[in-house]
């Protein structure tokens, strides 16, 4: 009998102490994952920061090379977002910039890294087998036209420009400063349409 409770009290003991290793273990890997989120995470969108960017882009710059593919990288920037900060206030700007991040995260597939640059400036990363540029411009018309409708209040849109590796380059800073260029050629040609059709009425 005595031998009974003695091993009902030790089983009692394991169980918890086995329940404690399991909420200790819960526990790292919940800090781990917070860790790993801040690291990689911008805190305002929850998109990706430029850090993971740099990172992430080379594991794909060296898995183009090896599987053939293309890297396609497209710089966005959100057109006059000076505007919400100075009518609407800072704090509407961030709404904005948030509600603007969703769309440009459910615009992509889930594997593609779509990032916040830095401001109201995004960089999104696609791997392709081939460069369909018809297919990719009409899903960046979509995802402006989604961000119109949805902000039409705050008389937001949307510019970008997008580079190949590595017919085009085949580093991140010489992509992402030819898609930089082709986005401000495509902000300053909105601007003049409309500029123009302004002057006309
Ligand atoms: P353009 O059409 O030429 O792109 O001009 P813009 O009005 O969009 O302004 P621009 O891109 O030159 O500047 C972006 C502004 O975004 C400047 C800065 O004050 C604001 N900004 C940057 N980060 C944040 C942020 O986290 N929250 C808010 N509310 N504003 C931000
Ligand atoms: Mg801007």
């Amino acid at each position: 009998m005595r031998q009974e409770i003695k091993i009902k009290l030790l089983q009692n003991m394991l169980e918890e102490v086995t329940k404690k290793y399991d909420y200790f273990i819960l526990k790292q890997e919940q800090m781990l994952k917070h860790t790993y989120e801040m690291a990689t995470k911008d805190k305002l969108t929850g998109l990706y920061n430029r850090q993971y960017l740099e990172d992430y882009s080379q594991q794909a710059l060296d898995r183009m090379q090896r599987h053939q593919h293309v890297l396609i990288l497209i710089f966005i920037d959100i057109d006059n977002f000076k505007y919400v900060n100075d009518t609407f206030g800072h704090d509407e700007g961030d709404a904005v910039l948030k509600e603007v991040s969703k769309i440009f995260h459910d615009s992509f597939r889930k594997y593609d890294v779509v990032v916040r640059y830095g401001g109201d400036e995004f960089i999104v990363l696609l791997e392709e087998k081939k460069y369909d540029e018809a297919t990719l411009k009409a899903l960046l018309e979509k995802m402006v036209q989604r961000v119109e409708e949805s902000l039409l209040e705050f008389k937001v849109s949307a510019s970008y420009g997008c580079a190949t590796a590595p017919h085009e380059a085949q580093e991140l800073q010489k992509l992402i400063s030819i898609a930089d260029e082709r986005m401000y050629a495509h902000k300053r040609a909105k601007k003049s349409a409309r500029d123009g059709s302004n002057n006309g009425r």
